[in-house]
């Protein structure tokens, strides 16, 4: 199965009537990465929670392969920052309950459980508490867990951000390397330019609250790290730097 199709219909998102999003149109395809960026504040985990079927739109529409989305589903599922899994299971055991709610039979669990343990390089630390792991492990058994349901696509809010230099980079590696393996749509969250180029086929530039996307940028050779995105990295900046009007920018290359 393939990654799910998601769109975003002259979307709006508010919080006690002041809106966050306001008329934001977004296709996500099939199996991409696409990193939704922009300064703090401008909406990006309220999107995410739209996406996800935690908030229920103000107006238009967010569709998952053209169905309208009114809740949560095994389909598409959420990876936070920290924090998020049950501090009272070992890793094992966070991970066999997504395999649990995502409908697998009790018999298969196990083993596939510590398959994806083994996926994010966790081997023997199985019985561990989450409490006794570092913030990079426990990232590890947060993408272990969003993974291992086989949702058709990921919302990923910053799962990053907290991670030190050396983490972050091993953690997009793994992250890169487990999508390929078990293809989906990606929808990633970062306020890092260097982290959108390097995971992205597209880079959405979210605009303040209420106005449109800044910017929607393709990244050529996607996740090939022989090819120069400094040019890209430019536009991508000059699109987060919002003292720069909309209409100076160039014009967004996808559609
Ligand atoms: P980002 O993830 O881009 O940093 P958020 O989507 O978290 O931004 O928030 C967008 C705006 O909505 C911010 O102004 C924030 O203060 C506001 N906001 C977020 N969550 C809530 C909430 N639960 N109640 C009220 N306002 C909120
Ligand atoms: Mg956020």
């Amino acid at each position: 199965m393939t990654g799910m199709q998601l769109t975003l219909r002259d979307l709006v998102l508010s919080y006690g009537g002041a809106p966050v999003v306001d008329g934001l149109d977004l296709d996500v395809r099939p199996g991409e990465i696409l990193v939704l960026t922009g300064p703090s504040g401008c909406g990006k985990s309220t999107v995410l929670r739209a996406l996800a079927g935690l908030l229920t739109p103000d107006a238009g529409d967010v569709l998952a392969d053209g169905a309208r989305v009114t809740t949560t589903s095994r389909d598409r599922a959420m990876v936070f920052q920290d924090n998020a899994l049950l501090p009272w299971r070992t890793v094992q055991s966070n991970v066999e309950l997504a395999l649990k709610l995502a409908g697998r039979p009790r018999q298969g669990r196990r083993d596939e459980a510590l398959k994806w343990i083994a996926d994010v390089g966790l081997t023997g630390f199985e019985k561990y508490l989450p409490r006794s792991l570092s913030g990079g492990m426990r990232q590890r058994v947060q993408l272990a867990r969003g993974l291992a349901g086989s949702p058709r696509a990921v919302m990923m809010d910053e799962p990053f951000g907290a991670l030190d230099t050396q983490t972050r980079a091993t953690m997009q590696r793994l992250l890169i390397s487990t999508w390929r393996a078990h293809p989906t749509t990606v929808v990633f969250v970062t306020h890092d330019v260097d982290e959108a180029l390097l995971l992205g086929d597209r880079i959405a530039v979210l605009g303040r609250a209420g106005q449109p996307l800044r910017a929607l940028l393709d990244v050529p050779s996607p996740r090939d790290p022989s090819v120069s995105r400094s040019s890209l990295r430019a536009e991508a900046i000059a699109a987060l730097d919002f003292s720069f009007p909309v209409a100076s920018l160039t014009p967004t290359r996808s559609s």
